[in-house]
């Protein structure tokens, strides 16, 4: 069995591989697609310490990084199943999509997150060419710009508020008749000079010129009409949808399906730990996700010493 299992191969699975590997204990990681959500992304400008890099690069560093140790790496591998051990310092088991069964005495879960889409013609066609999902990533790079957000709620809100400071002009879009963020974000956002708001607006299409976004169009749900807003940037704020459906029942798991995790990284069952975008850590980011990883391998370390010798 192993010491240590990441399910999970995105920064913070990374950072957990290497991190227990660098305690000579026994590690394995499984992950559908080792990179992660980096792997989609383009231009990288808050790693800190690195002022650009692209997310493929990033992505084959990690790797790169992993394969420095003794880790049993086992790519493309999706994880079906978690079973606890039974009593505490037992082994726990992970079951795979391709029928293997995976035994270790710790586990960390660092299965990510993804952005829910608007699934709407040229939002696949223009992502990362205009279309973002993350205005703490991408927001600089529109500076000066007109951009729109999709979804009023409390973090397409959230992110009108901290583009309108960096952007000319911000339109938000929300399909329902009111937004539904906090009062004291509405308060806010109605303040500011450079954001138009428009209610009951299904958005319908990206628009773009081949290369970049120029626009989108949207229907007025109250009139059925449709119309068009001129702009160079879309941030779709409509739900970050954490990958743990598969461990409904296992652990515990936030309402929004985040798993719960204590300062150490720690979930619901002693010797299971969570890190990363899947977890009820807020701001999902690089450097978060990376810091959590190590933390919880630390975790899982100062769990498996502690375990009486058998
Ligand atoms: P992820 O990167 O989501 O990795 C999850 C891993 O788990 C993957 O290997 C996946 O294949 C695997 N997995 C999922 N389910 C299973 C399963 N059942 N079994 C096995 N494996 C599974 N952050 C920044 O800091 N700066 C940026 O500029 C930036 N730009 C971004 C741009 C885009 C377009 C996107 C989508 C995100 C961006 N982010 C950025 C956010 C950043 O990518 C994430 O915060 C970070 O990747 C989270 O790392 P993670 O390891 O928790 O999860």
């Amino acid at each position: 069995p192993f010491d240590v299992l990441v399910i999970g191969g995105g920064p913070a699975g990374a950072a957990a591989a290497i991190y227990a590997a660098r305690k000579g204990i026994r590690t394995g990681i499984a992950a559908e697609r080792f990179g992660g959500q980096v792997l989609d992304t383009m231009a990288i400008e808050n790693f800190i310490s690195v002022t650009h890099t692209e997310g493929p690069k990033l992505a084959a560093h990690l790797e790169q990084h992993v394969r420095e140790y003794e880790v049993d790496i086992m790519n493309f591998q999706r994880a079906e199943e978690l079973i606890p051990a039974k009593r505490e310092g037992g082994l726990h088991e992970v079951r795979l999509a391709n029928g293997a069964s995976l035994k270790a005495r710790t586990v960390i879960l660092s299965t990510g997150a993804r952005w829910r889409q608007m699934g709407v013609p040229g939002e696949d066609e223009y992502r990362n060419k205009g279309v973002a999902y993350c205005p703490h990533c991408d927001g600089p790079l529109y500076k000066g710009k007109r951009v729109a957000v999709i979804g009023g709620g409390n973090s397409g809100v959230e992110a009108a508020i901290d583009l309108a400071g960096i952007v000319a002009h911000v339109t938000l879009i929300e399909f329902d008749a009111e937004l539904r963020a906090d009062a004291v974000l509405q308060r806010k956002l109605a303040s500011l000079p450079n954001v138009r708001i428009i209610t009951s607006a299904l958005t319908t299409e990206v628009l773009g010129d081949g290369g970049k976004v120029t626009g989108l169009s949207y229907k007025d749900r109250n009139k059925d009409t449709l119309h068009q807003v001129e702009l160079e940037g879309i941030f779709v704020q409509i739900g970050l949808v954490p990958n743990t459906e598969w461990l409904s029942g296992a652990i515990s798991l936030s309402r929004r399906g985040e798993i719960e995790v204590d300062h150490r990284g720690e979930t619901s069952q002693p010797g299971i730990f969570a890190a990363g975008d899947c977890t009820t850590v807020p701001y999902k980011q690089i450097v978060i996700a990376m810091g959590e990883g190590s933390k919880a391998a630390l975790s899982a370390f100062d769990y498996m010493i502690r375990l009486p010798v058998e």
